[in-house]
């Protein structure tokens, strides 16, 4: 007897959306890519994407774009719902990424999805939580700045298979990391950061209003930003055109980076890869390849915008011919790049006018075809191998605490310490608070307001130069010397570290670690002995210092729970200070600033206004965490000469003032335009200058 047909039923609908998401949403980082272009298309200018577990755990990204209308809340995660295509036509004058209004539908459809946002007329901000597609309760007001935040959490919970398909979370969030750099590199006017949850450092962070250039090299490196070559072209016959930064044949490396947008789309195009990686064959040395970022608009027309979300890979008419166009004009870069092999730009003196700026962005003042005024003298060239010797080559860094006076402990224990801290006489206290507090979003329009200052106000050159500087050697506490490509600076340590201390404060606002004092301090004994001191400017008029410590007590405890909150400055009910802000790993403030400071959060700070109490905070804080001279060490080394502690601590301090302070200029300061007038940065000799007076010699 024949086998019967199996009857043919009609699937769930919510099963039906599962897998199509399923196909939509294939692994974290496509869900990030389409929540970042829908970031993008709500025009923001600044993207944080926090992730845990490479993204399966927690994606979460936070804009401050134009924000979703409440009315729009309930719908915003069905299929097909989208602002910004109406009738099918519109497909092929499309500007913005999105257009099925299908991603967030799939990905609430494969987790948990929670929507925060507030547009710029609403009073509130507004969050709802979606499964499937579907609001699970009415959205509820709540507080919050103009953007959207979207947490997606527990990705593919309800797929097994594909969440245990997922061996690796470091390798989602190398995926996850891939996509923030290029966007990064491609939308250099908005500024991206890319951080795991509960770290104080960023994966990527580039500044709003930067270039393609400095992103790549922030992002991709030096060695690959200093050679490269930029290339436009347009062929109106073919109607598109194209520009990016390629390297040149000065450098070349194992694997191919290509970085590719058609009209501002992530895509990737085997075919443009091969045929673009062959033009170097003649250049590199065998098995090695280029990077290219390159960005490519196609007349709408042309290219097959219906392609599927999961069509990482697109195609385009007359894709021979515009593949060979682009092959074309990267060969007449490469050969006329080739007689200045080696070229380095020369960077502006740091007291230069700051309008000298903008090196590119200029297009007309950018072709840089490598004529032979450019090239390079041996002269020209610098020690770039930071390996090579230092100033301090000669005293071995040994680097050991033995400073008595050391009296609290980081609690943070998720990265190696780097010196081998003597303490056994000291416990680490509570070893994972701190570490696994959530990251939380900072939504203060004052903080963001402190943070768009910094980044306005940086000054580009100098930032280039502590990026890509070398750590020559101390010259005191206050002074250090560094080398940035022929020139040799002092710079003011102290300073600097008083600008990085600030912008920390105000970029990691409400996520600081958290340092534990060995034993609580009062602070009216604080108070007191700042009080004694002639720098707190105390007069008898101001009446017994007595009464003063008490009032300092109770006004800093009836603000306990903000300084705890916010500050990670924890007091408990007997006027005791038990811990202050871990702003960098490492590093520890002078205790001696401790008594002023606490005086000085009482007296100088503005606690009546938002934005100037966190601004005069974070400045109060700066100065007792900057690092400066002790007032009472160095006196004593200078009568006393050194002894063996004073090695010790001669060379724990140099260790930190090279590997925390200086690395983390190098990867975190934004240096302010004021540092290149105001002698914070001195420009002490020039190579070719000093070659000049040996050849007399
Ligand atoms: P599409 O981008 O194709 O329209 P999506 O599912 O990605 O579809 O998004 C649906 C809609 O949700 C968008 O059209 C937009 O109106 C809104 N939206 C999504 N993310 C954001 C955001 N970050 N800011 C503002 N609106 C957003
Ligand atoms: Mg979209």
């Amino acid at each position: 007897m024949a086998a019967q047909p199996g009857t043919i039923k009609r699937l769930d609908e919510v099963v039906v959306n599962r897998i199509a998401a399923g196909e939509v949403i294939q692994r974290p980082a496509n869900a990030l890519k389409e929540m970042i272009e829908n970031s993008l298309d709500a025009k923001s200018s600044n993207i944080q994407v926090t992730v845990k577990q490479g993204g399966l755990k927690l994606l979460q990204i936070q804009d401050n774009g134009t924000g979703i209308r409440k009315e729009d809340m309930d719908i915003v995660c069905e299929r097909f719902t989208t602002s910004k295509l109406q009738k099918f036509e519109d497909l092929n004058s499309i500007a913005t990424y999105g257009f099925r209004g299908e991603a967030l539908a799939s990905i609430s459809h494969v987790a948990h999805v929670t929507i925060t946002t507030k547009t710029t007329d609403s009073k509130c901000a507004f969050k709802g939580s979606y499964v499937d597609g579907k609001l699970k309760e009415p959205v509820k007001p709540c507080a919050g700045n103009v953007g959207t935040q979207i947490t997606v959490e527990d990705l593919f919970y309800n797929i097994s298979t594909r969440r245990k398909a997922f061996k690796s979370p470091s390798e989602e969030h190398s995926k996850i990391a891939e996509v923030v750099s290029r966007y990064a590199v491609h939308n250099c006017n908005v500024g991206f950061t890319l951080k795991k949850q509960g770290e104080n450092t960023a994966d990527v962070r580039t500044p709003a209003k930067s270039s393609h250039v400095d992103n790549i090299r922030t992002i991709y490196g030096p060695s690959i930003a200093k050679e490269l070559l930029e290339v436009e072209h347009e062929d109106k016959k073919l109607s598109f055109s194209c520009h990016g930064y390629v390297t040149n044949a000065n450098y070349s490396m194992k694997k191919c980076i290509f970085l590719l947008f058609i009209n501002h789309r992530l895509v990737d195009s085997s075919s443009l890869r091969k045929a673009l990686d062959s033009v170097y064959q003649a250049y590199l040395p065998k098995n090695m390849h280029p990077f290219i970022y390159l960005s490519i608009e196609i007349a709408p027309q042309n290219i097959d915008v219906n392609v599927h979300p999961t069509k990482h890979e697109v195609h385009f008419l007359h894709e021979d011919a515009i593949i060979s166009s682009i092959q074309a004009a990267i060969e007449t870069k490469l050969l006329g790049a080739n007689s200045s092999r080696t070229y380095y730009t020369q960077a502006l003196l740091p007291g230069a006018p700051v309008s000298l700026d903008s090196k590119e962005e200029d297009p007309s003042s950018s072709k840089s075809s490598g004529t032979g005024a450019e090239k390079t003298y041996a002269h020209h060239m610098v020690r770039t191998d930071s390996r090579e010797q230092k100033l301090d080559a000669f005293v071995k860094p040994v680097p050991s605490s033995s400073s008595a006076d050391r009296t609290i402990q980081p609690i943070r224990s998720d990265s190696a310490q780097p010196m081998e801290t003597s303490t056994s006489d000291q416990t680490m206290q509570m070893p994972s608070c701190g570490v696994q507090q959530k990251k939380r979003p900072v939504k203060l329009t004052s903080i963001l307001s402190l943070q768009e200052e910094v980044q306005e106000s940086m000054h580009k050159n100098l930032r280039e130069m502590f990026q890509f500087h070398k750590f020559v050697g101390c010259v005191n506490k206050e002074f250090s010397l560094m080398q940035h490509q022929t020139k040799l600076y002092l710079v003011n340590t102290t300073k600097l570290s008083r600008e990085l201390f600030y912008q920390l404060m105000i970029f990691d606002f409400g996520n600081y670690g958290i340092l534990r004092l060995s034993e609580p301090a009062p602070i009216y004994d604080l108070a007191l002995l700042a009080l004694d001191l002639e720098e707190s400017g105390w007069a008898e008029a101001d009446g017994p210092k007595t009464d003063l410590a008490q009032y300092i007590v109770d006004f800093l405890k009836s603000k306990a729970e903000m300084l705890s909150d916010y500050f990670s400055m924890e007091l408990d009910e007997d006027g005791n200070l038990c811990t202050l802000p871990l702003l960098l790993d490492h590093y520890i403030p002078n205790m001696e600033g401790l008594p002023m400071f606490v005086l000085r959060l009482a007296t100088e700070v503005n606690w009546d206004k938002e934005k100037e109490c966190f601004h005069t905070f974070c400045k109060e804080t700066s100065e007792f965490y900057c690092f400066k001279p002790s007032m009472f060490q160095d006196l004593q080394s200078e009568t006393e000469g050194s002894k063996d502690g004073e090695v010790s601590e001669e060379k724990t301090w140099k260790w930190t003032v090279e590997h925390t302070l200086f690395s983390a200029f190098r990867n975190f300061l934004f240096p302010p335009k004021t540092f290149a007038e105001d002698s914070s940065i001195l420009q002490i000799a020039n190579l070719p200058d000093l070659y000049k007076v040996f050849e007399r010699c």
